[in-house]
């Protein structure tokens, strides 16, 4: 990944979170408070508007930016939680171009961010029953050689079966875990928004 692709990431998140506003927002009305959404839209519009005039030195920079950006514009529990993300990953990354694997150790460390700021384990209806299987995925098909297109769509498959998983599911964690067991036939928001944070890095990478 290099600089302009990780550009691209960005501006596919912004996209999709765009295209995919009312849908997010429709989820978190079920089961939480309706604004995930307006969150989103929200964070990855002010990560847009940061990058027009930043120049970052390399992925690591631009990736912790785009962290620190999400956790000063979305009030939210998922700004800090994604924002913690990125700031992770980008801290994890050599300052080079980093290849998949290089990547795949930093999401996982993004990952580990997110579990130990919100204390989710995996099942508990979070961003984290898509975060972690995206990332088995793309470990599967970076060990077999895949390259950074092929790791990224096999992640976002995985993300988006994760997210659908967690409908039966009774939340643990966050606003939805208020409702107990009202909370089970819900898609989780965080979960669907992570899945098209993962879709977003495919659309990059096939560019
Ligand atoms: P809020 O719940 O503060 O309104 P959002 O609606 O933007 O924030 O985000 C809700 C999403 O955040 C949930 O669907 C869930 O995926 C995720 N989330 C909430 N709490 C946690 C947590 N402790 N760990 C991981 N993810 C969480
Ligand atoms: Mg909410
Ligand atoms: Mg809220």
């Amino acid at each position: 990944m290099d600089i302009a692709l990780a550009r691209h990431w960005v501006q596919a998140i912004a996209v999709a979170m765009d295209e995919h506003q009312d849908r997010l927002t429709q989820l978190d009305s079920a089961i939480g408070d309706a604004d995930h959404g307006a969150n989103m839209h929200r964070g990855f519009n002010a990560v847009l508007a940061t990058q027009v005039s930043y120049r970052p030195d390399s992925v690591s920079q631009l990736l912790v930016k785009v962290g620190t950006t999400l956790i000063s514009s979305v009030g939210g529990a998922s700004g800090p939680l994604y924002g913690t993300a990125f700031r992770a990953a980008g801290k994890a990354l050599p300052g080079t171009d980093p290849d998949p694997a290089e990547l795949l150790a930093a999401l996982r460390a993004g990952l580990d961010a997110v579990r130990e700021l919100g204390a989710a384990a995996p099942g508990d209806k979070t961003m984290v029953d898509a975060f972690l299987p995206a990332l088995d995925a793309f470990e599967e098909e970076v060990r077999a050689g895949g390259d950074l297109a092929a790791a990224a769509a096999r992640a976002a498959r995985a993300a988006e079966d994760g997210a659908r998983a967690t409908v039966p599911l009774q939340a643990r964690k966050g606003r939805a875990s208020y409702l107990g067991p009202r909370s089970i036939g819900h898609q989780d928001p965080g979960a669907t928004s992570t899945a098209l944070v993962f879709g977003a890095l495919a659309t990059a990478a096939a560019r």
